[in-house]
C-alpha cells in the first residue's frame, strides 16, 4: 500500500468514526455509558429466571449505533418522526415505566380510535429473552396485555413447558400497540408511528435474544421481505442482538403439525442462552 493509499484509508476511518459518534450523540449517547461485556459470564436457565429486575446489566453488550445497521423503517417513515417534546420523551425514556408514560394516551396514528386498551408490553425489564409479535388481537385489546388469547396461551406453553421459564421471566411486546380493525395487517403509516416504541423497548430491555413471532415481526425488525419460512430457523441480527424468527403461535393453532419447527427454533434459542432442556 502506498503512503497515499494509507492516508486515504486513514481519512475514511476518521470519517466513519465521526459519523458513528454523531449518530450516538443523536441518540443521547445512552450506550456510551454502558459497561463492556464480561467474558465467560454465566449463562444458565437459572440465571435467566433469577435475575434481579433492578440489577444493572454488566453482562450485556450495548447495541450498535442505529445508523450502523440496516433499518427496518423506510426513508419516508423516518421522515415522519418529528422532534416534538413527546418524541423526545420517548427517546429519553430510560425505563419501561418512563417509556409507557411518554407514550401516554397515544393518538399518533389512526389505530387509536378503535382500541379499547393500548397494549404496551409485559414481563421482565431485564429479560435475556424477548418475544416480539405483530399486534394486539381482540383478547389483547380487551385485557391490555399481549398474547393472552388462544395464541397467547400457546406462547405461554412454549415458555413454561418448553423452555421451563415463567412468563414473567421474559419480555413480550408487539410491533403495533393498538389493535387494527378486524385484525387486518398494520399499514405503513401506523408502523412508522408505532415502531419507535418497540425500538425503545428493545433498547431498554437489552435482551440477549429476540424471538420474532411470525412474518410481520420478523420482516419489520429485519427490514426484509424474505418469507418467514426462509427466515425461521436461522440466526439474524437486530442492532447487535441475536434474533431468531419463528412461526407465529396463531399460525400454529391452524397448523399444529408445524409445532415441531417452532420447537427446533426454540431449542436453538435455549442453546444460545445456555439453557438445558
Ligand atoms: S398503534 Fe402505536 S402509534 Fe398508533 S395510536 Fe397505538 S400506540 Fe400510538
Amino acid at each position: 500500500m502506498t503512503p497515499a493509499d494509507q492516508q486515504a484509508e486513514l481519512s475514511a476511518l476518521v470519517r466513519a468514526l465521526r459519523d458513528h459518534v454523531e449518530a450516538e450523540r443523536d441518540l443521547g449517547a445512552r450506550w456510551f455509558a454502558a459497561a463492556a461485556p464480561v467474558p465467560n459470564a454465566p449463562s444458565t436457565a437459572a440465571r435467566v429466571r433469577s435475575r434481579d429486575i433492578a440489577a444493572p446489566r454488566p453482562d450485556r453488550a450495548p447495541p450498535v449505533a442505529a445508523s450502523a445497521v440496516p433499518r427496518a423503517r423506510t426513508e419516508a417513515q423516518v421522515g415522519e418522526r418529528s422532534a416534538t417534546g413527546a418524541e423526545s420523551a420517548v427517546v429519553a425514556a430510560g425505563t419501561l415505566a418512563a417509556l409507557s408514560s411518554a407514550i401516554g394516551d397515544c393518538r399518533r396514528c389512526k389505530l387509536a380510535g378503535g382500541r379499547t386498551h393500548l397494549v404496551f408490553g409485559v414481563g421482565n425489564e431485564n429479560a435475556d429473552l424477548m418475544f416480539v409479535g405483530e399486534g394486539p388481537g381482540r383478547d389483547e385489546d380487551l385485557q391490555g396485555e399481549p398474547f393472552v388469547g388462544r395464541a397467547g396461551q400457546l406462547l405461554t406453553e412454549i415458555i413454561t413447558k418448553g423452555m421451563k421459564l415463567r412468563r414473567e421471566d421474559v419480555y413480550i411486546a408487539n410491533v403495533i400497540k393498538c389493535r387494527p380493525p378486524n385484525n387486518r395487517n398494520p399499514e405503513p403509516d401506523e408502523i412508522a408511528s408505532c415502531l419507535p416504541f418497540l425500538e425503545r423497548q428493545i433498547e431498554i430491555v437489552r435482551p440477549r435474544v429476540i424471538v420474532a413471532l411470525g412474518k410481520f415481526a420478523a420482516q419489520t425488525l429485519l427490514g426484509s421481505a424474505t418469507p418467514i419460512t426462509r427466515l425461521r430457523g436461522h440466526w439474524h441480527t437486530y442492532r447487535g442482538v441475536k434474533l431468531m424468527p419463528t412461526l407465529h403461535p396463531a399460525y400454529l393453532l391452524r397448523n399444529p403439525g408445524d409445532k415441531r419447527l417452532v420447537w427446533e427454533d426454540v431449542k436453538q434459542v435455549m442453546a444460545e442462552l445456555g439453557m438445558s432442556r
